[in-house]
Parts: structure tokens; sequence; C-alpha cells
């Protein structure tokens, strides 16, 4: 990061910090912004995570996730908080309108913006970058952060629990994205007393029966293999949603499932939400579905994980998307 010093230098004293992660956040989102926040706490800065949308119930046991403001939820509360603020940091995402209006009402303020984030192509809004976009996690990052501030002695336990979290959650339980260092950032955090088994309990092994009703239906009903393309699809309907009860954080999970059929280099999971479809899209190897989510959806996000929303209704939603595989079958086709 450059001007680190001049960070450094207006974290010295007691700030009123704002912490922005992106819509439909994830357990990257929540755990480098909770990590984060209880790093800044302990050195008594005053800090309120503000996110635009609400958290899936699974990270409800997460400390500190009480005092989130929800801007969908208190949006005057969320801008009186923003102009208030002496520094922003903004994680996990890196174009505004991933925070929605809360990008106009920061950018309406002069207080020092801060970026850290490992997606592709950083916009450039923020005063200090750190943008990695080999790192697995923003929560590694942030685990960078403090030791680049030397601060390792605030990495008080409630950082590591999330940090643990957004790592866990941005490598699959390290099935991908990881590295040597993910695993010595692990140990690290181990070291500083996370129960790695009973977090991992409660992010995978703690599903309603609806939940897994809900991948059975997804399976059985809604999975499209388009061989040609090596590409897995589940659509779900907006009937879906309310015929199962399917809510918040429900579908999580499912696009990464699809990545485990033989011979499977594309999976793609498309719903149809109250106002937008959202394509939810994961690859192996040297497909970039972050080309796709880019070029065709106004999307973005990793080469093999990326998302975008769309607004022309979930039938023609489907329709654009399979109509652009031929475009890539000659990757799509190589063994
Ligand atoms: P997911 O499929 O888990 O929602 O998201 C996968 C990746 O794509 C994440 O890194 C996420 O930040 C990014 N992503 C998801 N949805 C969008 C979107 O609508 N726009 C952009 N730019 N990135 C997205
Ligand atoms: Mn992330």
């Amino acid at each position: 990061m450059e001007n680190l010093n001049q960070l450094k230098n207006l974290l010295s004293t007691p700030k009123d910090i704002v912490i922005f992660s992106h819509r439909n956040p994830d357990g990257d989102a929540l755990g480098s912004s909770l990590g984060l926040a209880h790093f800044l706490l302990a050195q008594h800065h005053s800090v309120k995570i503000i996110l635009p949308s609400e958290y899936p119930n699974y990270l409800n046991w997460m400390v500190g996730v009480e005092d989130i403001v929800i801007y969908d939820l208190i949006p005057e509360h969320a801008k009186l908080v923003i102009e208030k603020a002496d520094i922003f940091f903004c994680l996990d995402f890196n174009s505004l309108d991933r925070i929605d209006k809360c990008g106009d009402l920061m950018m309406k303020q002069s207080a020092p913006k801060v970026v850290i984030d490992h997606h592709l192509f950083p916009e450039n809004f923020a005063d200090f970058i750190l943008s990695d976009t080999t790192a697995s996690s923003t929560s590694e990052l942030i685990f960078d952060f403090i030791h680049l501030l030397d601060q390792s002695k605030y990495l008080v336990p409630a950082t590591a629990d999330a940090l643990y979290v957004g790592i866990v959650s941005d490598t699959g339980s390290f099935l991908y994205n990881t590295s040597s260092k993910v695993f010595r950032i692990t140990a690290t955090l181990l070291d500083r007393g996370v129960d790695d088994v009973s977090i991992q309990n409660r992010l995978h092994n703690n599903l309603e029966i609806k939940q897994l009703k809900i991948i059975g239906h997804c399976l059985n009903k809604r999975l499209e293999i388009l061989e040609e393309y090596a590409t897995a699809l589940v659509t779900i309907t907006k009937e879906d949603y309310a015929e199962f009860d399917i809510q918040r954080g429900d579908t999580e999970g499912i696009v990464n499932m699809l990545m485990r059929i033989q011979n499977i280099k594309v999976a793609v999971l498309i719903t149809e939400q109250p106002t937008i479809v959202k394509l939810s899209m994961r690859s192996k190897g040297d497909f970039s579905v972050q080309e796709i989510a880019t070029k065709h959806f106004k999307g973005g996000g990793h080469k093999n994980a990326s998302g975008a929303a769309s607004f022309i209704g979930l039938k023609s939603t489907v329709r654009k998307f399979k109509e652009l595989l031929p475009l890539y079958a000659e990757q799509l086709s190589q063994n």
C-alpha cells in the first residue's frame, strides 16, 4: 500500500470509522469487516459497519453482527453515520455500485477512503488501496494490513475468528484459492485461539432440513447439464422461492456443489429475485467466468467465481446465457 505512513498517522488517534462491504454479504464480506472492526475497536476507535443489505442467517452468530447497520432497513440512520465518519474502509468490493446508494453518500464526503480487496479490476475511487487479486480473500488482506501497520498485538480473538470465517468462506474450506501463505495465516489464527472445528461446524453442519430439501429440489428438478459446453446450470424461479420458503443464504453453496460433477468446467446458478435476476458463476482452471459476468452482464468478481445482476427477466437471462456458450465452445470443449 502506498502512503501507508499517512494512513498509520490517521489511525494513531481515535477516529469515527465506517466500514462498508458489499450487497448480499458472504462470509468474507462479514469476516473481513468484523475482523477489521474488532481490531480497530481494540485501539479505541469508534467503528460502524454498514452493509447495503442483510447478511444470511448462517452468519448470525459472529461477534458484533448485532451492531451492523443495514442500509436497506434504516437508510436515514446509515446516512447520519456516513456523514459523521472520519475515515471509510471499503472491504471485499472494488466498484462503487456494489454498495448501491451508499457509494454516492460516501463519495460526497471528503473523509479519506481506503479499499482493501481481492477482486479483479479495481475502480479508482480511494485514497489508499490494498488490492491483491491473488489473495484468497479480503480477510487474508486484513491479516496482511494488520501486520503492515505493525499492530499484531491488536489482533484480538474476535478478529482471528472473523478472519478465519472469511478465509474458509472464500476458499470453499481450503478446496480452492489456497496457497502456502493461506495455510500459514490460518495456522497463526489457530495459534491465536481460533476453534476451527467449532467454526466449521457452525458454517457447514448447521443446515435446516428445509435447506437440504431446497438443494434436493434444485438438483432433482432444476438442473440442466449442457454437456457440449461442460456446463451445469440451475435455475430457481420465484414460484420455487414461494413454495420452498427460500430465504437469503439458502441457495448459497448450490453453485459450488455443481462444480463437483465430473467433467464440469462451468457452473451457473440463476435465481429469480423480487427485482432482479441474479447470476452466480463458477469455473475451473483458465476459463474465466469473470469475462462472461463483466462483458455480457455488467457484473464482475474473480476468474473462477463471479456474479452479476440481470434486468431482463428469468427466461431471457437464461436464454442469453445459453446463447453465449457457443462463443466459448473451443475453450469449453478442450479436455
Ligand atoms: P457469488 O456468486 O458468490 O454471489 O459471487 C461470486 C463473486 O462474484 C464474488 O466475489 C462477488 O463479489 C462477485 N459478484 C457477485 N455478484 C456480483 C455483481 O452483481 N457484480 C459484481 N461486480 N460482482 C459480483
Ligand atoms: Mn471475498
